[in-house]
């Protein structure tokens, strides 16, 4: 259990190291055909809404909010405009926020369907409180081998295709270092090139 619990925080550490992500970029995932379906289905609200309101004016059916405003049909349609557009805006951003978790569970190889409908669970009652731990737990994304540029899991410690090591730690006292670090910063041992193999070696044979 502990564990497992180190490991998820080893990932999480690697990954808020590794990734900027980029608000505008992170949006790009969202299935376009979602973000057209939620604006299409908007200006169809709207337009049926203030149609059938301003029809409504011409008759003696009831307008928006109530007969109050029968004499100012702008501000009847502003209002019912207002109304649909906040009703449309909270289920667009719940849409794209499943949306984009479904994308972004898949590329991490997490299940997709099981984030979606747990941070749609979540969203329930506290809305984001799902979407937040989802960002807190996710794993890292897949990412390149600095060496041979093999696509490799953030959980391997070294590449299935070169043998490059890529969570170099210091030998002295064995936490994780940056491939660029020439001294540990936590102990200040000089760091062989984590090229060699000798690295890791000399970290393994304690157990
Ligand atoms: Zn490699
Ligand atoms: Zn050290």
């Amino acid at each position: 259990m502990s564990d497992m619990w180190n490991e998820r925080m080893r990932l999480i550490r690697f990954r808020r190291k590794h990734e900027r992500t980029r608000f505008r970029e992170e949006l790009r995932i969202i299935p376009k055909w979602l973000v057209w379906t939620c604006i299409a289905l908007y200006v169809l609200a709207l337009i049926i809404g203030l149609s059938v309101n301003l029809h409504n004016f011409g008759t003696h059916d009831g307008v928006f909010p109530d007969d109050s405003l029968r004499n100012q049909p702008f501000l009847s349609c502003l209002g019912l405009g207002g109304v649909i557009t906040a009703v449309a805006f909270v289920f667009s951003v719940l849409f794209w926020t499943l949306g984009y978790v479904y994308r972004d569970a898949k590329r991490r190889g997490m299940n997709p369907a099981l984030w979606t409908i747990l941070v749609l669970i979540l969203s329930g009652g506290y809305f984001f409180i799902g979407l937040i731990i989802y960002l807190l737990v996710r794993e890292p994304l897949p990412f390149t081998c600095p060496q041979c540029a093999a696509t490799v899991s953030a959980r391997y410690n070294f590449c299935p295709n070169c043998k490059y090591n890529l969570h170099p730690a210091c030998a002295h006292c064995q936490r994780e270092v940056a491939d660029t670090d020439k001294f540990c910063p936590y102990c200040a041992t000089e760091l062989t090139p984590s090229k060699s193999p000798s690295v890791p070696a000399a970290g393994d044979s304690a157990t």
